[in-house]
């Protein structure tokens, strides 16, 4: 009896060892885009519970057009009470944009009305409607939540029994752990023009890999197309000749911020800001589809120059 119970006891251990991994996946729209979330591991459907609530929780707290929201009431200036990792996260936004010379601007909210970004009636503003709009200081922080939300969901995700997860965030991808057979994520970059993605990026582990695109929300005026990442000198969509950069990096909310930031620069203010930084690494997809990849971006899958470190 002894002998058929340790073999019974044997072959369960063996079917547990060979057991698919549990895993849970889902679809939500939240932050005005499409967001799938999967994640593998013993706790799965509890983490992933948590991170949908977590996600509808920062849409509440920061959209820019729900008039309840914290960011709307900061907006009127009632000045609502702030928690510690409210005051955290604006600190956070205003200190990036110290960094970025202000081409990542938190506070560009009135501008992004004026042109129609918070609806579906875009359309080109007067130039005094741009003065105004510019001089008018309103918090927007539709250029870093989700890499923020990234870097939150990666907060709950340690709390759990999980092994990995892969968090698409609206084209915000965010990584978690390594994957199963231990080899490295290929996050794919989506081709500006359409179609297919023209390459993949490899990173290990935990990593934001986030992209800004002048594809990824536009209105056409008069045949010309006027894309949704204003550039603060100007007041108009950034016109730095750069059709889409993508940001690999270990923090989410810096992923995102730079993103913005490195796409109102073009490519040469970007190589510069990069080499003078250490924290990420960049590509670059130019309107006339030339692909320039910083030396440590782990791109592949097609041509581009390797800008290197030094000059
Ligand atoms: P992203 O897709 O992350 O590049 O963010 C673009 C969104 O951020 C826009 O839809 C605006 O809400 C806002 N935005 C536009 N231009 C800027 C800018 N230069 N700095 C910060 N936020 C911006
Ligand atoms: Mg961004």
């Amino acid at each position: 009896m002894k002998k058929i119970l340790a073999a019974m006891l044997a072959l369960l251990l063996l079917c547990g060892c060979s057991a698919k991994e549990a895993k849970a996946q889902q679809t939500i729209f939240c932050m005005d885009t499409v967001m799938d979330l999967q994640i593998w591991g013993r706790d799965c459907e509890e983490a992933m519970a948590a991170c949908s609530r977590e996600l509808l929780r920062l849409q509440d707290t920061w959209s820019a057009t729900d008039e309840d929201s914290l960011l709307c009431r900061l907006n009127r200036k009632e000045e609502p009470p702030l928690r510690q990792e409210e005051w955290a996260l604006l600190e956070a936004v205003e200190g990036l944009k110290m960094r970025t010379g202000g081409a990542f601007d938190p506070n560009l909210g009135a501008l992004c009305e004026v042109w129609g970004f918070y609806g579906e009636n875009g359309h080109v503003p007067t130039d005094s409607a741009i003065l105004r709009a510019l001089k008018a200081s309103r918090w927007d922080l539709g250029a870093a939540i989700k890499g923020y939300a990234g870097a939150k969901l990666v907060e709950i995700l340690e709390q759990y029994d999980v092994s990995r997860a892969v968090l698409n965030l609206g084209g915000n991808i965010q990584t978690y752990g390594k994957k199963r057979n231990g080899e490295p994520w290929n996050i794919a970059i989506q081709n500006p023009q359409g179609g297919d993605y023209v390459g993949t990026v490899v990173v290990e582990d935990t990593c934001a890999v986030v992209t800004s695109g002048d594809y990824q929300r536009y209105f056409e005026e008069n045949g010309v197309r006027y894309h949704h990442i204003l550039d603060p000198g100007t007041g108009y969509p950034a016109d730095s000749g750069l059709s889409s950069v993508t940001v690999i990096c270990r923090e989410g909310l810096t992923a995102d911020a730079l993103s913005t930031a490195l796409f109102v620069m073009g490519l040469e203010r970007a190589t510069e800001f990069w080499r003078a930084s250490d924290d990420f690494e960049a590509v670059f997809i130019l309107k006339t589809g030339e692909i320039y990849a910083t030396e440590g971006a782990k791109l592949s899958g097609c041509e581009f120059e390797v800008i290197a470190r030094e000059k």
